[in-house]
């Protein structure tokens, strides 16, 4: 146990590009090309690629005989049925997908998605056997208020109301602050580390094998302070996972 209580565990660190809605089929395949060659950390460091649905068939292909997970950006809460342009988390399995995001900011925020539809995403995902990674995070305006802890707290709650505390556990959850995503902007070590212990010390018996990301304008020039930090096990990337080298410089800085 460390000094709070939490079980010390090796947990494996994770790196998750997030391509977004970037790119073409011709350069996706050549950047899932690019990462799957140079991906060879003999299994210290796990690294996943999300890139645009149109895409997983394209790049699976390409991953398949590589150490590469795949993830996928967004899943709906639904099933099957008539719900025109969503994707479910079966049909995500059948292209190999492990990962998934869940509640990315931009979601929350240009889609208007809800704590509670996030988390209705989290079980449909867990309930295909896929992982979700659940991105939480407060805005600028939210952390000048003093009201990060509040706002990760309900963003949580929301997903242990609906799935129990036992699955946020076995999910991967990331801190995005909403300010540090695409701005340049990277949140302190310090303040990254505070935010993580806050949502570690809230997952119970489990806590100590959960793995938690920080996200928000990683690259291979700040990620060592930040791996550095007691409960940051890995990063979620966006910009940065665009070109196959930053990336790789990062997952590699996650194996030392
Ligand atoms: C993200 O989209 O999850 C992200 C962290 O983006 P960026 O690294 O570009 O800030």
């Amino acid at each position: 146990m460390d000094d709070r209580g939490v079980r010390r565990v090796m947990r494996k660190p994770l790196v998750v590009g997030n391509w977004k809605m970037n790119g073409s089929r011709r350069s996706s395949i050549e950047l899932a090309g690019n990462v799957a060659n140079s991906f060879s950390i003999g299994g210290r460091v796990e690294c996943a690629v999300c890139p645009p649905n149109v895409f997983l068939a394209d790049v699976a292909a390409v991953l398949v005989d590589s150490d590469v997970g795949l993830g996928a950006q967004n899943v709906s809460q639904y099933e099957k049925g008539a719900y025109t342009g969503d994707v479910s988390a079966s049909m995500l399995v059948e292209f190999t997908c492990a990962y998934v995001l869940v509640g990315h900011s931009e979601r929350r925020a240009c889609f208007g998605e809800t704590s509670s539809q996030v988390a209705e995403k989290f079980v449909a995902a867990q309930g295909k056997e896929l992982t979700p990674i659940l991105c939480v995070g407060e805005t600028l305006v939210e952390r000048q208020a003093d009201r990060a802890f509040e706002v990760i707290a309900e963003q949580l709650d929301a997903v242990v109301a609906a799935a129990g505390l036992n699955a946020l556990a076995a999910a991967v959850i990331a801190y995005e602050p909403v300010w540090a995503i695409g701005t340049g902007e990277v949140a302190s070590p310090a303040q990254a580390q505070e935010i993580l212990a806050f949502i570690r010390g809230r997952l119970g018996e489990a806590a100590g094998t959960t793995r938690l990301l920080y996200g928000g304008s990683v690259n291979a020039e700040n990620a060592a302070q930040l791996f550095e930090q007691q409960d940051i096990d890995g990063a979620l990337v966006g910009g940065a996972s665009l070109q196959a080298e930053q990336f790789m410089a990062i997952c590699q800085i996650a194996e030392t």
